[in-house]
């Protein structure tokens, strides 16, 4: 399930926007909107990242996601070895 914005607690920072791996948040009139949440991966950086509680749902990462991840921090320690 794709997170959902608190409009009582958001304040606009556009934290949760830059941490979004498919930019799929703006801020509309001071407020962050999800404003496409069937492309939403589940990744619960939005949640994770917004510091006074303006964006909840599951902090449950979908599967799919992270296996992504894992799949990248493979890649990454790949590169980065000598
Ligand atoms: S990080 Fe939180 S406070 Fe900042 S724009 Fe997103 S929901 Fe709002
Ligand atoms: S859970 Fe991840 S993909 Fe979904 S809106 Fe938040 S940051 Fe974007």
């Amino acid at each position: 399930m794709p997170p959902k914005v608190d409009p009582e607690k958001c304040r606009g920072c556009n934290d949760c926007v830059i941490v979004c791996p498919n930019r799929i948040i703006r801020i509309t009139n001071g407020k962050a909107k999800v404003v496409q949440p069937e492309a939403c991966v589940e990744c619960a950086n939005c949640i994770d990242n917004c510091g006074c509680g303006g964006i909840v749902g599951s902090k449950d990462r979908h599967e799919g996601y992270l296996k992504i991840m894992q799949i990248n921090s493979k890649r990454i320690s790949l590169v980065t070895k000598d």
